[in-house]
């Protein structure tokens, strides 16, 4: 299919869903109604790996969701947002059993990760390789998988500006305003949170369909503040991370950091644009070990947002209500847009 007549069809493909009454969202697993979404962690990993999976790995890999699953599900949780682009691994048949093995529903992305991740050909090809690329896994799917991406993970890295990063952002604006799809965004730093809004709105995506993820990294509440002006939502991650040098974070983070953000947000009545995840990302170590990546706290897996986040949270007073804004309400509205 040429470039033009793919960005047509995404763009009709997203107006007939919505026509017919019954906006759908992709899931590894099928179409989901917005009803079906539940308490959604919007940020996580099945997998992460820089290689082929091993066929070792992908039983372990299945055991340990077999295991998160059920606790992840007696926690109330109905959907995972898998944000693992294919330069960093995604497995869709991976996704796939485990969506199957564990009844949660599982939405995956396409997009890219950061710089030194990405394909070989990402600068040649420009932005509108990228563009029909991503373009492509929200209309056709996956390869021959028959699943569709839900959304685009855009992470940026470096130094802001540079040339693959504009390359990604320009490509995801005018993927966004294409096919509706919505965003969600890796940034790691006030800067790269900056050039990355500036450069979406400018790409023409709508602002309020792009989350900005690991908006606690290095960020003050006046600067979180400040990207909800102008993105729909921040995605808070570094939960409960104490070392720095981890997660990149200049000089020192307490362990409340994130949840006094999240407080200040609240006071200022912003409860509709924060979502947050624990960000858990198992990853493919050469040969067939795992690397659950815990960043020192042993307990720090996808369900740390029930045994650490919300108790946290309750304790500063954060109410039921907001729990649930937060967790069902927010990552629905920005999965299927407003209303
Ligand atoms: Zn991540």
């Amino acid at each position: 299919m040429r470039r033009r007549d793919l960005v047509l069809t995404a763009a009709a493909a997203f107006r007939t869903a919505k026509a017919q009454g019954g906006k759908t969202i992709p899931s590894v697993l099928g179409a989901l109604s917005p009803e079906q979404l539940g308490v959604t962690l919007p940020h996580e990993h099945i997998a992460v790996s820089s290689r082929e999976i091993t066929a070792t790995q992908r039983d372990s890999l299945r055991c340990l969701w077999d295991m998160l699953g059920s606790q992840l599900k007696q926690n109330g949780v109905r959907s995972l947002v898998d944000l693992t682009p294919a330069d960093s691994g995604r497995d869709v048949a991976l996704l796939k059993q485990v969506a199957e093995s564990t009844a949660l529903n599982i939405l995956c992305a396409t997009g890219y990760y950061v710089a030194a991740s990405r394909p070989a050909n990402f600068l040649t090809g420009g932005p509108a390789a990228a563009e029909a690329y991503m373009t492509r896994e929200f209309v056709e799917g996956i390869g021959d998988s028959g699943v569709r991406a839900a959304l685009m993970k855009i992470a940026v890295g470096g130094q802001p500006g540079n040339p693959s990063d504009n390359i990604l952002l320009e490509a995801a604006g005018r993927t966004q305003k294409q096919t509706g799809a919505p965003i969600s965004c890796h940034a790691t730093t006030p800067e790269h949170r900056r050039h990355l809004v500036e450069m979406l709105e400018k790409h023409g995506a709508n602002m309020s369909r792009v989350a900005v993820g690991h908006a606690d990294t290095n960020a003050t509440l006046a600067e979180s503040v400040d990207v909800l002006r102008r993105a729909g939502y921040v995605v808070y991650t570094i939960w409960g991370i104490t070392n720095p040098k981890l997660i990149g974070f200049r000089g020192e983070v307490a362990a409340d950091h994130s949840a006094r953000l999240l407080c200040g947000l609240l006071e200022k009545g912003m409860i509709k644009q924060i979502m947050f995840s624990i960000d858990f990302s198992p990853t493919c170590l050469r040969g067939e070990g795992i690397d659950f990546h815990l960043y020192e706290i042993p307990q720090r897996s996808a369900n740390y947002a029930f045994t650490f986040v919300l108790p946290l949270l309750r304790k500063l007073g954060v109410s039921e209500e907001e729990i649930h804004q937060m967790m069902v309400v927010n990552p629905r509205r920005h999965l299927f847009g407003e209303g």
